[in-house]
């Protein structure tokens, strides 16, 4: 019973790694680079070259990653952007931050990700760019949202917080990394994310290289060249141990997956047949990284199966107990562009389960033999 389960193991994790990320970390000490030291510029072309997108910049965190986004479309205020009800908060606090008016839609409730249909059904004259969140770890379905936006003339921003690495495939075949087929994608390097570092940590990707330059000029307080400021910008660095940690993790990233995928396999076979339960959704062109396994679980015993876990010393989540609308925050400034109770039934039904690159099969094996006895008393 003492499987000390938790939902994200960082610290087995980093025990596996220990050798080459303290050595990472303390070359970068030799070297007291500490801020635009050479590990950045290394993970901007690393990263670029995994993704095959043209740049990457990086950033302080995910969010201010879709804030300089955001800044560098240059949209007035009033402007409408169109974002998922059912999302982290992170999303749409920048689009308010910059009095832009977040327009809330609509998700999908087997792939929990907006979709083309949804969110044509909210574009207005105002709309200027959609927000499209590659949520769990799945990617939306980009072809006909990038259709769509090239209709409208609308810009698109993916949010790739929780799908770095995953994969889309178009019609044609062509297969593209989730961030690289908007105008702009942004990540997070928070902890726990699929690739994260020890702190905080973000990155922007671009094939617009134009586009790169300006978002490089706003995260830097808006200098091109030092101490001349043609605009207004922040100050969004990585800092380069953390650059250093995350080039050791890029190298681990596709192994990273295949853990994870290895749990969900798991997850997947030994729940697929309680009526009760509905597993993720495989999306045929898209892969999945898995940032979460989310389940659905239905008669509203949801929230009895988090508290019996509990008591069996079993963590579980629920990503996303309130979607946009409901919060106080957004409530207000908000437009509602779709009907939104897709987004109401899946904060009621959806539970994420452990999932992690360090889980083993006595674990798992804890979970589900409890998962059962839940459902079925044995
Ligand atoms: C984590 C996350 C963010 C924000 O990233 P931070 O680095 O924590 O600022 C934004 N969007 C989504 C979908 C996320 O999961």
């Amino acid at each position: 019973m003492t499987e000390n389960i938790q939902m994200v193991d960082l610290q087995s994790q980093y025990q596996r790694l220990k050798e080459q990320i303290d050595d990472a970390i303390f070359s970068t000490i030799n070297s007291s680079k500490f801020i635009k030291g050479p590990n950045n510029s290394s993970l901007q072309t690393e990263l670029a070259e995994y993704l095959n997108v043209k740049k990457v910049v990086n950033c302080a965190n995910g969010t201010d990653a879709l804030q300089l986004a955001l800044m560098a479309l240059d949209l007035k205020t009033g402007d409408e952007v169109i974002v998922p009800a059912f999302t982290y908060v992170a999303t749409a606090e920048v689009i308010g931050l910059l009095g832009l008016t977040p327009v809330l839609v609509d998700v999908d409730y087997h792939s929990f990700n907006t979709t083309a249909d949804i969110i044509e059904e909210a574009i207005s004259e105002k709309t200027k760019l959609i927000v499209p969140v590659h949520l769990f770890g799945q990617c939306s379905d980009m072809e006909p949202i990038m259709k769509l936006a090239t209709q409208h003339n609308l810009f698109v921003v993916e949010d790739t917080a929780q799908a770095i690495a995953t994969t889309y495939t178009f019609a044609d075949g062509r297969k593209v990394k989730a961030g690289c087929m908007g105008n702009i994608g942004t990540t997070s390097f928070f902890p726990s994310k699929n690739l994260g570092c020890y702190g905080d940590g973000g990155a922007l990707f671009s094939d617009d290289e134009t586009l790169a330059e300006k978002l490089r000029m706003i995260a830097n307080h808006g200098q091109s060249v030092q101490y001349v400021h043609d605009a207004i910008g922040i100050n969004s660095r990585l800092d380069d141990i953390q650059a250093a940690i995350l080039r050791v993790k890029l190298q681990e990233l596709d192994d990273f997956n295949i853990r994870r995928n290895k749990v969900a396999d798991f997850y997947d076979s030994a729940l697929k047949d309680i009526d009760k339960v509905i597993i993720p959704h495989r999306q045929y062109n898209s892969t999945h990284v898995f940032h979460q396994y989310t389940i659905k679980v239905k008669d509203g015993l949801r929230d009895d199966l988090k508290l019996f876990l509990q008591q069996k010393g079993i963590p579980s989540m629920i990503y996303y107990p309130k979607p946009l609308h409901h919060q106080k925050a957004y409530a207000s400034i908000s437009k509602i562009g779709s009907d939104l109770t897709i987004s109401e039934k899946l904060c009621d039904e959806v539970l994420s389960l452990p999932i992690h690159t360090e889980m083993n099969d006595s674990q798992l094996e804890y979970i589900i033999e409890n998962i059962n006895i839940f459902f079925n008393g044995k």
